[in-house]
């Protein structure tokens, strides 16, 4: 592992300097400095922000919704009963994510910027357009069974790993930040980018710029919402594909829904397309199935990912039921 600087930060400006990078549970980052595939000259850790901040707080929010702080473990925000009775959909994807030892030390602002776990990016001795931007893409001819099956370009078929990021997309969650240009707020729908022709850009933030705390708004429609999680092993692995769904049905007619799809695209991805079709359409399997496939009209798999679109199918069919 290269040497680095290690210092706890004291305020949100700290960790503005080239090569400083903020350090929270560290269950990512770690692994990825080990593999030399993250070689940061300097580790923030934000773990011990002033209290006063809130940055490790769950807090009311006067408009009925909740405020994160970034530096809440995954293993809090899912067990709070606020999260489990007003955002179910929260606390079963943090629920389906990692394991109990990786959720107790996870927190709220590194899971969102988790990296991909395509397998070249996680190698630092092979090409790969988002550690080595111009080297190439071995996944789209190589292994690309996880991959996307959306948004995906010629340079990058990378998926976001984040089960917890899925939920709060469908929640219309806000990320808070504060960096190098102060402060501003970001859906979370537009934290991630799709990779174009720059996949090594993750997401929109500026380098420095601290997650200090996400919003969910009151949202009546969420009490009624789950996630889950289609993976290879029961526990203890990613999503090759997971759906986030909220839905209100009123005599037999669907009246509010929300829909977010995982391990798809390089970043979470609100189903909109599917959204619309399913307002004001009868609660049933066609519906729900016809909704996916608008949806899922865009997709596109490769030689050993295409099984994903049938299998998005099917879950949102089997969520939205579930949910009805
Ligand atoms: C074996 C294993 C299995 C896993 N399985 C799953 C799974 O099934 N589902 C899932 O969702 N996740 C899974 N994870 C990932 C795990 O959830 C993430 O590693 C974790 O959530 C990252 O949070 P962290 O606080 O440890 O981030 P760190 O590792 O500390 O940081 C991650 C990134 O975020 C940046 N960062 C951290 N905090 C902030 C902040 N406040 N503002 C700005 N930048 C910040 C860091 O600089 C770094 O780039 C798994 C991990 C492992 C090791
Ligand atoms: S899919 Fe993206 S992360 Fe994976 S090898 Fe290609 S460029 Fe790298």
């Amino acid at each position: 592992m290269k040497t680095f600087e290690y210092r706890a930060a004291t305020g949100l400006a700290d960790g503005l300097e080239p090569g400083a990078v903020f350090l929270g549970g560290g269950t990512n980052l770690v692994d990825l400095m080990k593999l030399g595939v993250a070689t940061p000259d300097v580790l923030v850790d934000v773990n011990r922000l002033a209290p006063e901040l809130g940055f490790g707080a769950i807090s009311d929010r006067p408009d009925g919704g909740l405020r994160i702080g970034a530096g809440v473990r995954n293993s809090d925000l899912a067990a709070d009963p606020r999260v489990r009775e007003r955002y179910p959909v929260l606390s079963s994807a943090l629920l389906a994510g990692a394991s109990g030892q990786l959720r107790n030390m996870a927190t709220t602002g590194g899971n969102l910027l988790q990296r991909t776990r395509c397998r070249y990016f996680m190698d630092a001795s092979k090409p790969c357009n988002k550690h080595t931007p111009g080297s190439g893409c071995p996944a789209r001819d190589g292994d690309h069974r996880n991959l996307a099956i959306l948004g995906a370009s010629e340079s990058c078929v990378a998926t976001h790993p984040s089960d917890m990021a899925v939920a709060l997309v469908a929640l219309d969650a806000v990320v808070n930040t504060s960096g190098p240009a102060g402060e501003r707020s970001i859906p979370v729908a537009d934290l991630h980018r799709l990779p174009g022709e720059q996949p090594d850009r993750d997401t929109v933030l500026d380098h420095g710029e601290l997650i200090t705390s996400v919003d969910l708004p009151a949202l009546d429609v969420a009490a009624n919402s789950f996630y889950r999680k289609a993976r290879d092993r029961a526990s203890y692995a990613f999503a090759v594909g997971s759906v986030a769904a909220a839905l209100r049905v009123e005599d037999g007619v669907v009246r509010d829904v929300r829909l977010a799809w995982g391990a798809v695209a390089h970043k979470p991805w609100r189903a909109r397309i599917a959204e619309d079709r399913l307002l004001g359409a009868p609660a049933g399997r066609a519906s729900f199935l016809a909704a996916a496939d608008a949806e899922l009209a865009r997709a596109e798999g490769l030689r050993d990912n295409a099984y994903k679109i049938g299998l998005m199918r099917n879950l949102t069919a089997w969520v939205l039921e579930h949910l009805s």
